[in-house]
């Protein structure tokens, strides 16, 4: 095999993986989706914008490394993603959320009743 064949097949592996890069990239439906029109969340705006402003992902899905940038909260592929935040319920909190379920949902019952 020549040389010149080897650089095609090298040249040919890159683009699709750029290629499958981009199509599988967090951001490209939600840029479609706004250049169609359609009204975005406020993630799926942060996602879309991430997606152009990192060329399509063309060099691979990582972090921008930008903190400053006001979006980086939203940065899909930022290397220390934030932690959510698991808010855990003692028992009396979980009984009064069921016991003010309960009430709510008696409450309707008694509305349609009407
Ligand atoms: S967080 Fe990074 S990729 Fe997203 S808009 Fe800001 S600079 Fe661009």
């Amino acid at each position: 095999m020549t040389l010149t064949a080897n650089i095609l097949i090298i040249y040919e592996t890159e683009t699709r993986e750029v290629k499958m890069s981009r199509t599988l990239a967090r951001g490209r439906k939600e840029l479609e989706k706004h250049l169609n029109g359609e009204r975005l969340t406020t993630t799926q705006a942060a996602l879309a914008k991430c997606y152009s402003c990192m060329g399509e992902y063309c060099d691979g899905k990582v972090d921008c490394k930008i903190e400053g940038c006001p979006l980086y909260q939203y940065m899909p592929y930022r290397d220390n993603p934030p932690q959510k935040n698991k808010k855990t319920l003692s028992k009396e909190q979980i009984e009064a959320v069921a016991s003010n379920m309960a009430k709510a949902r008696a409450s309707k019952l008694a509305l349609n009743n009407t």
